[in-house]
């Protein structure tokens, strides 16, 4: 008895997974380890001896190599978390078979509609069996989809012994969602050369390039006085900051951008009279659009603290993460390897960026370069989240596809 994607996915996601971006443990909730046992017996039902989860909450799993020629060992990763946004307890996946088009409504809330028109890729589904939430949880299809996709390759890997590959590695991580996917870890352990996150959208995708990323800082000290004796010597921090917000270029905005624009972004901002700190994010895909965004920040604070001589600033600048085409430009066969796998498992590969990070950003300039491939779901992170069975059946092929290749090409 074997299971299919479908079979295992729909186990994972009634797992309640969800990660924790207040808490300082690791992985950030315990009962992202519930998930993590269920893989693990999994794969030691089916021969491979040394899955494990460790105590920071990985899974980590070998396929032997069945060749005896030398092959770079290469490495299928997924997220077992899902997003703080949206509560993942209690999720009851529906299954809408063979689509016929038009609006999904959720039946466990009228409010909740799968519309066609915010999801054009639904028109690339007729026929296909969908599944949905009931509308009062999200999916998990980001990123359990991956999960049943690499969980399913590595049984036919398994199970059939012709198909030649070289020594597979499986990594499942905790909290992805809450930028601490790979904190903790162990890429010696792990020993692959490569590696693929499954944790892009749609079929036929694959992202070799993501957002560079900063955090800014920036502290304002006022002059504080009482408002009764303030008159020419009072110079309040709240309204200091809220002239640098108000003067952040309306153009370089998460709301007015997309494609390969970057932006700056307030993500916080605190303060009282004496001072005040002010937090964004500064996104690009290079490092100068990086840097110049962030000479512009320093170039807006000082003509707003030119107008308040007793007051002063801080600015600090924190790498966050990297956009990993500056390492995968080095290696091109990991992604000619993967346009090759998804044209052999019958899509027309199409190459992206992704607008923001990914556990596969950080773990490329670990040394593990790590490209994101399809894992069929969409609309992540709300109760509206949907996968098909077919789109995961086709990340199974691609997987084995690019297992094959690695062997063949080596
Ligand atoms: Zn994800």
């Amino acid at each position: 008895m074997t299971d299919t994607v479908t079979d295992r996915f729909l186990r994972y996601v009634v797992i309640d997974t969800q990660s924790d971006p207040t808490s300082s443990t690791q992985p950030s909730t315990d009962k992202q380890k519930n998930l993590g046992r269920m893989p693990v017996e999994e794969l030691l039902a089916i021969g491979l001896s040394d899955a494990h989860l460790d105590e920071h909450g990985y899974v980590y799993a070998t396929i032997p190599s069945n060749v005896d020629k030398p092959v770079p060992v290469i490495c299928f990763c997924s997220h077992m978390d899902t997003a703080p946004d949206f509560t993942g307890t209690n999720v009851k996946p529906q299954i809408v078979r063979s689509y016929s088009g038009g609006d999904i409504r959720l039946s466990g809330d009228p409010q909740q509609i799968i519309r066609v028109a915010d999801n054009p890729a639904l028109n690339d589904q007729i026929g296909n069996d969908i599944i949905t939430t009931d509308g009062t949880t999200l999916l998990g299809a980001d990123d359990k989809a991956g999960i049943a996709e690499i969980m399913t390759a590595a049984q036919i890997l398994v199970d059939n012994p012709d198909i030649k590959h070289g020594a597979i590695k499986i990594l499942f991580t905790p909290d992805e969602e809450i930028g601490r996917g790979v904190d903790k870890v162990d890429l010696e352990k792990l020993g692959a050369r490569f590696a693929y996150t499954m944790d892009g959208e749609t079929a036929g995708h694959i992202e070799d390039e993501t957002f560079s990323a900063d955090g800014v800082e920036i502290t304002i000290q006022g002059v504080a006085i009482h408002p009764g004796f303030a008159k020419g010597k009072m110079e309040n921090a709240i309204k200091i900051a809220g002239e640098i917000i108000s003067r952040l270029p309306k153009n370089l905005a998460p709301e007015t951008t997309e494609g390969r624009e970057g932006f700056v972004h307030p993500t916080g901002v605190t303060g009282s009279m004496e001072k005040a700190a002010l937090n964004l994010i500064v996104r690009d895909f290079n490092d100068d659009g990086l840097a110049a965004k962030e000479a512009m920040l320093e170039r807006i604070i000082k003509q707003v603290m030119a107008d308040y001589p007793g007051s002063s600033y801080g600015f600090k600048v924190k790498p966050q993460y990297r956009n990993m085409k500056a390492i995968l430009d080095r290696h091109p066969e990991i992604i000619d390897n993967a346009v090759e796998a998804i044209r052999r498992a019958g899509m027309e590969p199409v190459r992206g960026s992704i607008r923001g990070g990914t556990d596969g950003s950080r773990l490329s300039f670990m040394s593990l370069p790590c490209p994101n491939i399809f894992a069929g779901g969409h609309a992540f992170h709300s109760p509206l989240e949907w996968v098909s069975r077919q789109d995961m059946e086709k990340a199974v092929k691609t997987i084995v596809e690019l297992a094959k290749i690695w062997e063949e090409r080596a």
